[in-house]
């Protein structure tokens, strides 16, 4: 992971999709930034100082002097990160996800002496990079940035000697006999081999089908918390789907920009799933407008962008913007094919929820907790059945997968 810049600028569009990347990356990696939008005088004087056509956009301005243009998340993290692979084939602990279990099960797992390497597809934090402020999690009285916590938990990993990778997801991974190990296939060519692997790949947001909306994605339909669009919001209509803690935090932090929000919500009341605060907060708030038991029905563009949607009564109800936040599918499609076995959504089975050995088990033990059907391959967080989706879950299951790393180990004869 790169250390935290002085205050960046950035030229871009807001509402062109790749320059969305760029703005959700530096937002999600908590990298302070300003926004100019390309055509304001401001981000006229930028380009212009730098001597740049209006075509080398999004360009970002660096405080020490540096420019990138054309800039991408990728030519970013290249450009940013201090190692972009792997520095052994190797490991003790594969772990494949960074975000809070992930992470967590870095920081104790590195800390104990593993050779440690954590794979992430995206950017480390997960699900909690996208809310602006966690307030229960344990030890902040006042509330914590999810991608302030990721920074310093990755920081905190690193540290011990775990090594992070950005932008590389595992594709596919094999369970080796007869020695039992595992082989990891990361995006970029990279093989790896662990002697013990953690999935934390938590959840993906579940996509809505309707005509239209997918093309919108980043042209005013946003998938998530909309965090890097939530200031760009101030005194637009704007419509979150959903009614779990992610939409409420979307709801939340929209309509606090001055956004003027209606929230869509498909059951009859919200304290359903979301957490009792977040519904007593969302009730008092006067720019949000909830409406229970409606659906989402129909989107409506100009040219490329979104400037309307329908539900219920409303043809043509006014929206700037779209947050569509209605839960997440567990990514598994890495895992190996022999056998891992789920729960009928996809989510990971483990320890007792195995029910005993399962099939083709061939060790002379059951199960460890949070062990797999398969020997050595652990799951922690929001991947794993039964698991509490929430942060400070996610980091407890990290933490104690960590520890059961060493019972494996100790199996294979791991010298640590
Ligand atoms: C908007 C929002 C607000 C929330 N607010 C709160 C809150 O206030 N309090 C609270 O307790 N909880 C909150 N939650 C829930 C909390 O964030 C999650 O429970 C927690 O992040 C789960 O952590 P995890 O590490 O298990 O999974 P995730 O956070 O989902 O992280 C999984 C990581 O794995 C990566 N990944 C997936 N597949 C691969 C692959 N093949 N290769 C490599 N990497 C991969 C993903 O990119 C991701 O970074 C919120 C969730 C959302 C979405």
């Amino acid at each position: 992971m790169s250390p935290v810049r002085p205050r960046v600028k950035v030229v871009g569009r807001r509402l062109d999709p790749e320059h969305w990347r760029v703005r959700d990356f530096l937002t999600r990696t908590a990298q302070p930034h300003q926004w100019l939008e390309a055509g304001t005088p401001e981000a006229d004087a930028v380009l212009g100082g730098l001597g740049l056509p209006a075509s080398a956009i999004p360009v970002l301005l660096e405080q020490d002097g540096t420019v990138h243009t054309h800039v991408t998340v990728t030519s970013l993290v290249h450009a940013w990160q201090h190692d972009d692979a792997p520095k052994r084939s190797d490991y003790d602990v594969v772990i494949i996800g960074g975000g809070p279990a992930g992470l967590a099960a870095a920081v104790y797992a590195a800390s104990d002496g593993l050779k440690t390497i954590v794979l992430e597809r995206d950017v480390p934090g997960g699900q909690a990079s996208h809310t602006s402020m966690i307030e229960n999690f344990f030890g902040f009285p006042d509330g914590v940035g999810g991608a302030e916590l990721a920074r310093k938990a990755g920081r905190q990993a690193e540290k011990f000697g775990a090594e992070i990778m950005v932008l590389r997801g595992a594709l596919g991974s094999r369970i080796n006999d007869p020695n039992e190990q595992v082989d990891v296939l990361v995006e970029g060519d990279i093989e790896l081999r662990a002697s013990v692997v953690l999935a934390a790949t938590g959840m993906e947001w579940r996509r809505l089908d309707l005509p239209r909306l997918n093309d919108l994605v980043g042209r005013g339909v946003y998938y998530g918390a909309g965090r890097s669009e939530a200031a760009q919001c101030g005194g637009d209509p704007v419509v979150v789907v959903g009614a779990g803690n992610s939409a409420g935090q979307a709801v939340m932090n929209l309509a606090d920009a001055g956004a003027r929000v209606t929230m869509l919500v498909r059951s009859d009341r919200l304290g359903k799933t979301m957490s009792h605060y977040l519904v007593t907060r969302i009730e008092h708030h006067p720019l949000i407008d909830v409406r229970l038991n409606t659906e989402l029905t129909a989107v409506h563009s100009d040219g490329d962008r979104l400037f309307a949607v329908s539900f219920a009564d409303q043809d043509m109800h006014p929206a700037e913007a779209l947050f569509i936040c209605i839960g997440g599918v567990p990514q598994t499609a890495w895992c190996p094919q022999e056998g891992v076995l789920t729960d009928a959504a996809g989510y990971i089975l483990t320890g007792v929820d195995l029910d005993g050995r399962p099939e083709g088990w061939k060790l002379d033990r059951d199960p460890l907790p949070l062990e797999t059907s398969r020997p050595g391959l652990f799951a922690a967080g929001d991947v794993r059945h039964g698991s509490t989706k929430r942060v400070g879950a996610a980091v407890g299951e990290g933490a104690m997968a960590a520890a059961l790393f060493f019972q494996r180990l100790n199996e294979l004869g791991v010298a640590v």
